[in-house]
């Protein structure tokens, strides 16, 4: 089993990259993938000390963009995997996650800014030191229920930090495009990450964004994820079929920070995620 879809403590999972290291382990996955948003700084971490805990350990990242079409300038959110199954990016690509970290520094910033007009007690400051060293969204929403404005990461969401809660704020976030590019000109491969996630789009204008997508170059879809059904996982391998593309497999596991979700199970089902699913990536890089 694998798990190619992980969130640590250097975006807005729980977990320090080590302990993930050990979880993994212990859980005995064969292949793991940090893949956190926005940043490299959790696979840097681990990259040195994967093989003596017996792990194969691919370099991941998760992007947000937005798939904008005629008409629509904000456009659903798309997030991106990436996996750099043939080395680690380099300096170009990490200068470019440098400029998407300050579009997150700034959405946060603004996101304070409307929590307080809303009547929150909370502080750009409390943020960045309960967030370190990138704070998401979750951070905010396990603040708002220390403070007891909220009971659960859930209710955090939905009242005020959810695409259509009353705090959202955009975030100034690239095309799904412009990532697909940035990750192929790095050597990476993209993966359409959670895609039942687009369901809320309608299903026209599904098939109309992943078919941009695939044009744009998109080679993999994640199949298997933690909120996807048995019938989700044949789906969408039904689906990667139908346009060639691979398929991908995790958790997006972020630890206490998304309770209920487990290392390594691929549905709510909780099907482990097979050894195969990364074979076949690799494979499916060199034919
Ligand atoms: P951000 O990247 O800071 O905009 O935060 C997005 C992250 O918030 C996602 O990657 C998830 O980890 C988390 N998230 C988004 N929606 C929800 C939700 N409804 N419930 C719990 N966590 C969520
Ligand atoms: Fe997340
Ligand atoms: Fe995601
Ligand atoms: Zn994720």
């Amino acid at each position: 089993m694998i798990d190619l879809h992980i969130h640590t403590t250097e975006s807005d999972g729980s977990t320090p990259p080590v302990r993930i290291l050990e979880q993994a382990r212990d859980a005995g996955l064969e292949a793991v993938a940090i893949s956190d948003h926005d940043t490299l700084a959790g696979y840097d971490a681990t990259a040195p000390l994967a093989a003596a805990a017996g792990l194969d350990l691919v370099c991941g990242i998760e992007l947000s963009t937005r798939w904008r079409s005629a008409g629509d300038s904000r456009g659903p959110s798309v997030h991106i995997l990436a996996y750099f199954l043939n080395g680690a990016p380099g300096a170009g690509f990490r200068q470019w996650l440098v400029e998407l970290q300050a579009t997150r520094h700034d959405r946060n910033r603004r996101l304070v800014e409307r929590l307080q007009s809303l009547g929150v007690a909370i502080t750009m400051e409390e943020i960045r030191a309960f967030g370190r060293p990138l704070p998401g969204r979750p951070h905010f929403a396990r603040l708002l229920v220390e403070k007891g404005y909220v009971r659960t990461i859930e209710e955090a969401f939905k009242r005020y930090l959810g695409e259509f809660a009353r705090a959202y704020v955009a975030r100034e976030s690239p095309d799904s495009a412009e990532g697909i590019h940035r990750v192929l000109d790095a050597g990476g491969t993209p993966s359409l990450a959670h895609p039942k996630r687009l369901a809320k789009m309608g299903a026209a204008k599904k098939a109309q964004a992943i078919e941009g997508m695939v044009n744009a170059g998109l080679r993999a879809v994640e199949a298997y994820h933690s909120e996807h059904t048995r019938q989700d996982i044949e789906t969408y391998k039904a689906l990667a079929k139908r346009y060639g593309l691979a398929i991908t497999g995790g958790s997006d596991f972020h630890g206490e920070n998304k309770p209920g979700v487990v290392l390594g199970m691929g549905s709510i089902d909780r099907i482990g995620i097979p050894s195969q699913v990364l074979e076949n990536l690799r494979a499916s890089l060199r034919s």
